[in-house]
């Protein structure tokens, strides 16, 4: 078997225990002679695999009976206009943290619906930060405030989250269960699953439910949260193995632990930025105190040098450093699944390219 070391940012690396148990199943689950793909997402099978995700999901989180755990389609980015649709009236303001990628095109779509503040703008800053605590202007009694915890395009985080005064929703499509965190201070948060939780095709929502009560109600039905609370997301067709693979995701995350998962994404982001801080050759692009756990951005002295250093990288087994099309440079994700054996590797790579190319 041939694996190699998968620096995606999305769709990204699994865990392996959990694609080989699908692999194991995938023609006969659980001796019902069909794959997950091919069962009733009202049967006993899937039912169980909906609900333990679910159980899962809220375990890992922390999170009480006052919070819906949904499974959604469209992925992250249809929340970017979900949100608005359900929770932006008339005559309302909702307050939004630009600093990023990310930020951005959440902005663009709640502009569609209704009234935004930028409570703080960090997009164009080189180094990519995120706002610092006094720089966030929020409105009160702002419908919704809405931050991004991971700017997965510049590999900056947020690491302490702030005081809005107006329900808080958080975008962790990239970070989500990656630390402990207080998911209980958030209204909502929500994440593609393609990062941290399993393959594309399904964003998780965790809402508190008294929240999703005040959403609008003009909606078309599958636009509504409420709907797929009341449903236990099962109103329509679920992307079944989708939810199927962040069950088994989930599963192995709960082995390991959140707080014990963060020490362990910690110590490989260190080992990163360590080796870049050590060189004059590689430039960390993220200002330090907001560099990312999940998404490692630097740059090399020249462009000729970053296509060299992803083109050797890749033939030595390391795929896809290469950062975004919109900002160049390297990118090396290192979500959850991500092993630190991979890390390694690369840092010795650093090295070593540094060496030739210095
Ligand atoms: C990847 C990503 C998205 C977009 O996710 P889709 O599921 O592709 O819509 C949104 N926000 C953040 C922070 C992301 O990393």
């Amino acid at each position: 078997m041939a694996r190699v070391y998968n620096f995606s940012a999305g769709p990204a690396v699994l865990p392996l225990e959990a694609l080989q148990e699908a692999q194991a199943d995938l023609v006969d689950y659980k001796g019902s002679g069909m794959s997950v793909m091919e069962m009733s997402h009202r049967g006993k099978e899937y039912d169980a695999l909906h609900n333990e995700a679910i159980a899962n999901v809220k375990e890992l989180m922390g999170l009480s009976d006052d919070y819906a755990i949904l499974f959604l389609h469209g992925g992250a980015s249809l929340q970017f206009a979900m949100i608005p649709m359900n929770f932006l009236g008339e005559g309302q303001t909702a307050d939004y943290v630009n600093a990023g990628s990310w930020g951005s095109a959440a902005i663009k779509q709640a502009r569609l619906i209704g009234n935004v503040n930028v409570a703080a703008d960090c997009q164009k800053d080189i180094p990519t930060r995120m706002p610092e605590a006094g720089e966030m202007k929020w409105t009160p009694g702002a419908a919704y405030s809405h931050i991004t915890t991971n700017e997965t395009i510049s590999g900056a985080q947020l690491k302490v989250m702030p005081e809005t005064g107006s329900p808080l929703i958080g975008d962790m499509s990239s970070d989500i269960l990656s630390r402990p965190m207080d998911y209980s201070r958030f209204a909502m948060v929500y994440a593609g699953a393609q990062k941290n939780l399993g393959p594309s095709g399904v964003a998780l929502v965790a809402m508190r439910k008294d929240f999703a009560a005040k959403g609008s109600i003009s909606l078309p039905t599958m636009l509504r949260y409420q709907t797929h609370i009341d449903e236990n997301s099962l109103y329509n067709t679920p992307p079944c193995f989708s939810i199927y693979m962040l069950c088994l995701t989930t599963r192995w995350l709960k082995k390991i632990g959140v707080e014990n998962m963060f020490k362990i994404n910690r110590d490989k982001a260190q080992l990163i930025y360590d080796a870049v801080d050590a060189s004059s050759f590689y430039r960390g692009t993220a200002k330090k105190e907001f560099r990312s756990d999940m998404n490692v951005t630097f740059r090399l002295p020249t462009e000729e040098l970053e296509t060299l250093f992803i083109k050797q990288a890749s033939e030595a087994g390391m795929k896809q450093l290469k950062g975004h099309r919109s900002v160049g440079g390297i990118r090396a994700s290192i979500y959850n699944a991500f092993p630190v054996a991979g890390v390694q590797t690369l840092v010795d790579f650093m090295k070593a390219f540094e060496k030739r190319n210095g």
